[in-house]
This record gives C-alpha cells, sequence and structure tokens, in this order.
C-alpha cells in the first residue's frame, strides 16, 4: 500500500491538475521555489492539446519550430529537473474547501495539498468522423492563429457557423486565396458583426446546409465530402485544409459546484490574477481562457498560478 493511500496523506505544498503548457510551467516555477509540486499528468493524454499536432513554429525561443510532442517532452524534463513529480493519473474528484485539499485520482488514492493549480485545459470539440484524427496536423486543424500560415495561397475549408468560426475563416484569408465555410444551416449562429465582416470579405464564401462527412487524403488532407442536410444530396470538394471551428469543451466536470464556473464550464479567476473563490486554489491556461487559447498564454498564466500558490502559501506561513 502506497502512502497516500491511508487516511492521512502527506500534505503538500501544491498540487497541479493537468500536463499541457500550463501545467508544466507552473511546475517549472513550482518546483524551483522548492515547492516540490505534484502534477497529475492524465493516463491517456499527458502531455496537453500540442501531444496532438506536429510542427509549432509560434513557441518563442525555437526558431526553426519544435514538433509538439517533444516541445511538451522537453518542459516535463525541465519540470522534472527541479523536483516535480508527474504521475499519470486522472484525477476523477477533488475537495477544495479548508485549508488542507484533496484530489483522488482514478487508482482511488487520495493526495493532499495546501494548494491547488487548476491546469485542466480544454478539448476541441471534434467532427466525430472517419480519418479526422489520422489527418491531424496533417491539414485537419483546430487553430487558424497556430497553423493558418501553412496554406499560403490554398483553398480551406472552416466548418462551423458561429462567431469563432467566422473569426478562424476571416483570420486565414490573410494567407489563402479562399475559404469555403461550411455550415449545416443556412444562417449563420454568429453575432451580426463578425457574420457580415465574413460575408462582405471577397475571398470567403459559403457551404449552406452542409456538412462533412468524409476527408479525404493519404499524407495530407486533399479534400471532403459534403452532405447537404435538406436533400441528403453529396459532393466532394478540393481543399487542403479543413478548420474545424464548432467550440471547445473545458475540461472541469470534476470541478462544479467545487469552484466558481462560468455558465460554458470555464474556470473564472480574478483576472489579472489566478485565483479563484477558493482560497488556495489557482488556475490558468485553456481551462480559463475563452480568448486566445495559445500554448504561450498556457504558459504565461501557468507561470502566475504558480506565482500566486507561493505567495499564498508564504502568507500562510
Ligand atoms: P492542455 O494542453 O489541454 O493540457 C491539459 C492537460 O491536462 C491534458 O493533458 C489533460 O488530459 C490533462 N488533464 C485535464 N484534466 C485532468 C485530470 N482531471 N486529471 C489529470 N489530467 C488532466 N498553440 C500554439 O500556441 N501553437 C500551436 O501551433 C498550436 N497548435 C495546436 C494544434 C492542435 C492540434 C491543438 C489541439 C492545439 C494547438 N494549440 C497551439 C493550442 C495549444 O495546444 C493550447 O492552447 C494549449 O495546449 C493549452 O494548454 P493547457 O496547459 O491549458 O491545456
Amino acid at each position: 500500500m502506497t502512502q497516500e493511500s491511508t487516511s492521512t496523506p502527506e500534505v503538500r505544498d501544491v498540487i497541479i491538475i493537468g500536463s499541457g503548457p500550463a501545467g508544466y510551467t507552473a511546475a517549472v516555477y513550482a518546483a524551483r521555489a522548492n515547492l516540490r509540486p505534484v502534477v497529475f499528468a492524465g493516463s491517456v493524454t499527458a502531455g496537453g492539446a500540442l501531444m496532438n499536432t506536429t510542427e509549432v513554429e509560434n513557441f518563442p525561443g525555437f526558431k526553426d519550430g519544435i514538433l509538439g510532442p517533444e516541445l511538451m517532452e522537453n518542459m516535463q524534463a525541465q519540470a522534472e529537473r527541479f523536483g516535480a513529480e508527474v504521475r499519470y493519473e486522472d484525477v476523477v474528484s477533488v475537495d477544495l474547501d479548508g485549508d488542507v485539499k484533496t484530489v483522488t485520482t482514478d487508482d482511488d488514492e487520495t493526495f493532499a495539498a495546501r494548494s491547488i493549480v487548476l491546469a485542466n485545459g480544454s478539448a476541441y470539440k471534434e467532427l466525430g468522423i472517419a480519418d479526422e484524427k489520422r489527418l491531424s496536423g496533417r491539414g485537419v486543424s483546430w487553430c487558424a492563429t497556430c497553423d493558418g500560415f501553412f496554406f499560403r495561397n490554398q483553398h480551406v475549408l472552416v466548418v462551423g457557423g458561429g462567431d469563432s468560426a467566422m473569426e478562424e475563416a476571416t483570420f486565414l484569408t490573410r494567407f489563402v486565396d479562399k475559404v469555403t465555410v461550411v455550415h449545416r444551416r443556412d444562417e449563420l449562429r454568429a453575432s451580426k458583426i463578425m457574420a457580415e465582416r465574413a460575408m462582405k470579405n471577397e475571398k470567403i464564401s459559403f457551404a449552406w446546409n452542409s456538412e462533412v462527412v468524409a476527408i479525404h487524403g493519404d499524407e495530407k488532407v486533399s479534400g471532403a465530402t459534403l452532405r447537404d442536410t435538406v436533400t441528403g444530396e453529396e459532393r466532394e470538394i478540393d481543399a487542403t485544409g479543413i478548420f474545424v471551428a464548432i467550440g471547445h469543451n473545458p475540461r472541469t466536470e470534476i470541478l462544479a459546484g467545487q469552484v466558481d464556473l462560468d455558465a460554458e464550464g470555464y474556470i473564472t479567476v480574478a483576472h489579472p490574477t489566478t485565483a479563484t473563490n477558493i482560497p488556495g486554489v489557482f488556475a490558468c491556461g485553456d481551462a480559463v481562457d475563452h480568448i486566445y487559447r495559445q500554448a504561450i498564454t498556457a504558459a504565461g498564466t501557468g507561470c502566475a498560478a504558480a506565482l500566486d500558490a507561493e505567495r499564498y502559501l508564504a502568507e500562510l506561513d
């Protein structure tokens, strides 16, 4: 039996939930402050969203770019070098009340700490069709800011009809020759201003009442099959990129009722700090961020969360 599975687990200084850029950056800072953080990395998806991508060209410090998984391995190794303990377990429940907070893992072990950093990230909603995962990073993308640059002078599809789809489509016109927005209905969900901006853009056209039912390509995306949602008719369309912009789900289910979340499930913090409504609990990265959703912004708030936790602990001592 491990020490943690007894009824009185060792009380640590900091537990970090999440192993993306936010969690590992928090771990680097907390470890260098001698807080001996434990990072719960997850049992399946350790390393976070960048494990699903190829080249990352916009993380400062890598002038020739770096592969997403390599960047995450480096971050983990850097945190471990300073004494962070990384555990490949899922946190399945938390009790954040009081001076000592506890987390329970899928192995039914309980860990305790005086402060918690929540860095759970958020999952991009997927289309859920064959070949979407296989061609992720090979033409299928969830982030125009990250990948738009790779599609210069090409034709890409943007799937979705909300504000983020319009924003992605409009942003992509800086690089590409043509964007086709594929939307299931015959009108957009996006706000009037965003919709008008996209509809006025000469590079953007719309495939109304359409859904993507297949993605084509061996090594890279070469096109898609669209189905008319009214007639059921199918047609093929050539495109080298498919940007999926149908929303995100913050991974905060286990936090409901424990810490304040907004209507969409994102953790609310007292900006510009990372403090949640619970003393000693700090939150960072894409689990908080509706707007920027970048590795560097997640890392930045991860740093802030560790510094906030460090100050909180210093005041207790
Ligand atoms: P995440 O990276 O999502 O990490 C959170 C981690 O915590 C996950 O591993 C998750 O499994 C784990 N976790 C969550 N809950 C628990 C729990 N209960 N127990 C244990 N573990 C848990 N950004 C860029 O800046 N440049 C790019 O080029 C770029 N490309 C991208 C390509 C793709 C395909 C995707 C999907 C995203 C890309 N992004 C890019 C966005 C970037 O990956 C995210 O903004 C960033 O990873 C968010 O970091 P995070 O630490 O908040 O969360």
